[in-house]
């Protein structure tokens, strides 16, 4: 347990909008903040602190430095858990912090709450990612918006229609949008006919991932329908065939590197010109 008192300089402020407050009460025990582990073993900080009444956030308990509003971690316990949580699984940050789950999540809404509220994610845009995750087994769907020149997550919201994106371009603004050049996504229409109404400008453009997956899902296609009909292919060369012609010509084993050559051997039949084109 480590006692601390906040400065005379710092007292009496809200800790929503830092403003100087009257006083309202003081509480008869001191206020205790779950701080880094010292040593292996737990520690807190305990500072006796008073309750303010702001005139826009009401009754609240006055700012300290050492922790976020309302929270019961200081600040460096919630720097700590989260940066865990953005590089670790779940249950290890619950075990090597020995926090619950529930506390990891509400540490991370603040600590991101604060950090956004510093930096502007929507400024500078040019060149933009839109994509849907499913989450929850496909039950729920998020719809995230990334920063293709900094590889950064700008945006993301619960749904996956036109209203969502639509709010993100009400949050951008006309002036933001107006810069944007380039925008990437899947084959979503919905995502195409807001970005076509919302940014005329900009330059929509394909997914790669998507279209490697609609070319290696066509050829596949092509494969199975042909199979019963090539000729001179022994059995073992028609079990090889689907890897040697969906695998990256690096990644053959000496077996498909063969298949594939009697494939390219024919440039007239229908699955060399396939593959031909899927590479
Ligand atoms: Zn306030």
């Amino acid at each position: 347990m480590v006692s601390l008192e906040p400065h005379a300089s710092v007292r009496s402020r809200c800790p929503h909008c830092e403003q100087r407050c009257p006083g309202y009460d003081r509480p008869n025990r001191p206020r205790q903040w779950r701080h880094l582990d010292m040593g292996g073993m737990r520690c807190f900080v305990q500072g006796s602190v008073s309750r303010i009444r702001c005139p826009e956030h009401g009754v609240v308990t006055e700012m300290v430095p050492w922790a976020r509003p309302a929270a019961n971690m200081t600040r460096a316990f919630d720097d700590n858990v989260a940066w865990l949580a953005a590089h670790s699984p779940a249950t290890s940050v619950c075990e090597y912090a020995r926090v619950a789950w529930r506390s990891v999540t509400r540490i991370v809404t603040r600590v991101v709450g604060d950090a956004v509220g510093r930096t502007d994610r929507l400024q500078g845009l040019r060149r933009l990612g839109i994509d849907e995750i499913a989450y929850r087994k496909g039950h729920r769907y998020l719809t995230v918006v990334v920063d293709h020149d900094t590889g950064r997550l700008v945006w993301a919201a619960e749904g996956h229609n036109e209203s969502t994106l639509n709010r993100f371009f009400d949050e951008l603004g006309e002036e933001r949008t107006a810069r944007l050049t380039h925008i990437s996504a899947d084959a979503a229409k919905w995502i195409a006919s807001t970005v076509r109404s919302r940014a005329p400008q900009v330059k929509q453009c394909m997914d790669p991932f998507h279209v490697i997956q609609w070319m290696t899902r066509a050829l596949d296609r092509v494969r199975s329908r042909v199979l019963s009909r090539l000729w001179g292919f022994t059995d073992r060369d028609r079990r090889q065939l689907r890897w040697a012609l969906l695998k990256n010509v690096e990644n053959l084993s000496p077996a498909q590197i063969s298949v594939r050559a009697k494939i390219l051997e024919d440039r007239n039949s229908e699955l060399c010109r396939s593959y031909v084109l899927k590479e």
